[in-house]
């Protein structure tokens, strides 16, 4: 069984020279979420967490009502999963600013 803290080979593949897009910064995908950095020190003595540079952790975390979710992201991970948080509250913002433009309508009666 595979070890979820280790990240899978696949994700690597990119420098392998297939064809990866070159517009991966536009990546328009989006994710509702905030994002959460932990430190945690993994208790090997010699480590350099033992030091004071402890190891930082990213979780992706999710309110519903009274319901948190949280989800650990792993380092190969971080970049897109920033881009989509990032992306999801641009679109929210977006939908907001057209929805006021709609209220402002219905308010002076203009279809
Ligand atoms: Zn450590």
């Amino acid at each position: 069984m595979r070890n979820p803290s280790h990240a899978p080979r696949s994700a690597r593949k990119n420098a392998t020279g297939a064809p990866s897009s070159p517009r991966s910064s536009q990546d328009s995908r989006f994710l509702k979420g905030s994002l959460l950095e932990r430190e945690r020190v993994c208790g090997k003595p010699n480590c350099r967490c033992a030091r004071g540079q402890k190891h930082r952790s990213l979780y992706l975390v999710l309110s519903r009502g009274k319901r948190q979710r949280q989800l650990y992201v792993p380092k190969d991970w971080e970049q897109s999963v920033r881009q989509w948080v990032a992306n999801y509250h641009r679109i929210r913002d977006l939908l907001a600013h057209v929805s006021d433009l709609y209220w402002n309508k219905v308010q002076r009666r203009e279809r």
